[in-house]
């Protein structure tokens, strides 16, 4: 059953954005089971553009998810990322991507702990 998985547009992506800002991201606010996993990916710059950044977040008791998109590229994210362009373009090719994600998290390929975000000490 992997066609259920579902997004959200409303709370999640808002969680998605505190967890660019150092937070946890908790509990999952709709299904009150799940503990919230994430993910982030820096895109390269190899098409002019800009770096662009996305981070995912989803519960996978409930599978829904939400994502934190055009975010600016976020140097204190330390983890290496188990994911190259290449990869991530062929695992968006089979959507949603998220069961995918969640799939690496199981594996321990994503890490289940948000880096210190050094802006959020200061405060
Ligand atoms: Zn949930």
């Amino acid at each position: 059953m992997d066609d259920d998985w579902m997004r959200d547009w409303g709370k999640l992506d808002d969680i998605a954005y505190n967890v660019c800002g150092g937070q946890s991201p908790g509990t999952c606010p709709i299904c009150m089971i799940g503990e919230l996993r994430f993910y982030y990916h820096a895109f390269k710059s190899n098409l002019g553009l800009s770096p662009r950044c996305a981070l995912w977040v989803w519960c996978s008791h409930c599978r829904r998810g939400g994502i934190a998109h055009g975010i600016g590229a976020m140097s204190w994210w330390e983890w290496a990322d188990p994911l190259d362009e290449v990869k991530l373009a062929e695992l968006r090719k089979d959507p949603p991507l998220t069961k995918h994600l969640n799939r690496m998290w199981e594996e321990n390929l994503i890490r289940h702990d948000v880096p210190t975000n050094p802006a959020k000490l200061k405060k």
